[in-house]
C-alpha cells in the first residue's frame, strides 16, 4: 500500500491489525515538486500541508489553504502529505471538498503508465472514495482562477474525517451583480455535491431574495440527509450554506 507521510495511516487501529507492507513515497523528488504556470499550479502527491500553506501570493489557493489549516496540528502538517489527505480509503480527507470545489484534476500512475483525471473520478458510485487499485497519486493541478468569495466550515467530534466529521467547502464569484458560478462540496465519508442547485444559483441576481435562500436551505438539507448525515448536523450544514448565501447578499436578502 503507498503511503506518504503515515498520519492517517498508523493511528488508524484497524492498519495495524491488517498487517500490510507499505511503500513509502515521501522521498522521491519528483512527487515533492511544485510548478506553476499562468494557468494551473501542479503540487505533487507528496507535498506536505504546510508546504503548500507557505506558498506565497497565490489568491487562487485560497480555499485550499483555508481547508489545510483545519487539519491537525503544525507538526501533523509538515509530515502529512496532499496525496495521503486526497487518497484516505474510509472517508474524504478534508483538503478534498476544496479540491473539487476548484475543480482540481489529479494525475494517477500505474504499471501501464499515467492518466490525468478529474478530482471527481475519485468518487465511487456510492459516493465513497474510490482510489483506482494498483495505482497511486502522482500529482494533482489546481487551476489558478481565484474564487473572490470562499469558505469552510468543519463540524462533528473527533479529528478525522468521517460519518460525523464534515467539511463543507463552498466557492463563488460574482459578476456584474449576479452569481457567475458556485460550488458547495460537503464531504465526511460520503461526498454530497448537488449541481442542481449550483446551476439554479448560477446567473441569479444579488441580492438573492430571501424565498430563495430557503430554497437552497432546503434543497442542501435534503441532500445531506439522502447521504445520511444525522438531522441535526444536516441542518446545521444547510444553515451554513444559507448564511453563506446571505452574505454573498450582502445581507440584503
Ligand atoms: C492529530 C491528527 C489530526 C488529524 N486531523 C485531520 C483532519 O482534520 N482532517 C483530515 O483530513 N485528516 C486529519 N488527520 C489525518 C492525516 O493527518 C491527514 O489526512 C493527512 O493529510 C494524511 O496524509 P499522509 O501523508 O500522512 O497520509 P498516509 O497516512 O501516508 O496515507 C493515507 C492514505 O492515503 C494513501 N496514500 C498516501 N499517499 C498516496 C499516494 N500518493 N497515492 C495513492 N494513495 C496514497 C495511503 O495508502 C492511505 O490509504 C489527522 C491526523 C492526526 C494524527
Amino acid at each position: 500500500m503507498p503511503c506518504g507521510g503515515c498520519t492517517r495511516l498508523l493511528p488508524d487501529p484497524a492498519f495495524a491489525q491488517k498487517n500490510l507492507s507499505l511503500l513509502s513515497l515521501g522521498w522521491i523528488k519528483e512527487l515533492q515538486a511544485i510548478n506553476r504556470t499562468d494557468r494551473y499550479i501542479d503540487l505533487g502527491s507528496c507535498v506536505s500541508l504546510n508546504g503548500v500553506l507557505a506558498l506565497p501570493n497565490i489568491p487562487a489557493l485560497d480555499p485550499l489553504k483555508k481547508a489545510l489549516l483545519t487539519i491537525g496540528s503544525a507538526s501533523i502538517r509538515n509530515r502529512a502529505t496532499l496525496g495521503g489527505n486526497i487518497c484516505g480509503r474510509d472517508s474524504f480527507g478534508s483538503a478534498f471538498p476544496a479540491l473539487s470545489a476548484m475543480e482540481a484534476t489529479v494525475e494517477l500512475r500505474s504499471a501501464a503508465g499515467t492518466q490525468w483525471l478529474s478530482i471527481h473520478d475519485l468518487v465511487g458510485q456510492d459516493n465513497l472514495p474510490a482510489i483506482p487499485a494498483g495505482s497511486f497519486l502522482d500529482r494533482v493541478r489546481v487551476p489558478l482562477r481565484d474564487w473572490e468569495h470562499n469558505c469552510i466550515v468543519r463540524k462533528g467530534p473527533g479529528l478525522l474525517p468521517g460519518d460525523t466529521n464534515i467539511t463543507l467547502t463552498i466557492v463563488a464569484n460574482i459578476e456584474k451583480d449576479a452569481i457567475s458560478e458556485i460550488h458547495i462540496v460537503l464531504t465526511g465519508r460520503q461526498l454530497v455535491r448537488n449541481r442542481a442547485l449550483e446551476m439554479r444559483l448560477t446567473g441569479k441576481k444579488l441580492p438573492l431574495p430571501a424565498k430563495e435562500s430557503e430554497n437552497c436551505h432546503h434543497d442542501f438539507l435534503e441532500s445531506a440527509v439522502e447521504a445520511g448525515l444525522p438531522a441535526g448536523q444536516a441542518i446545521a450544514v444547510a444553515d451554513s450554506v444559507r448564511a453563506f448565501l446571505v452574505d454573498l447578499s450582502g445581507g440584503a436578502s
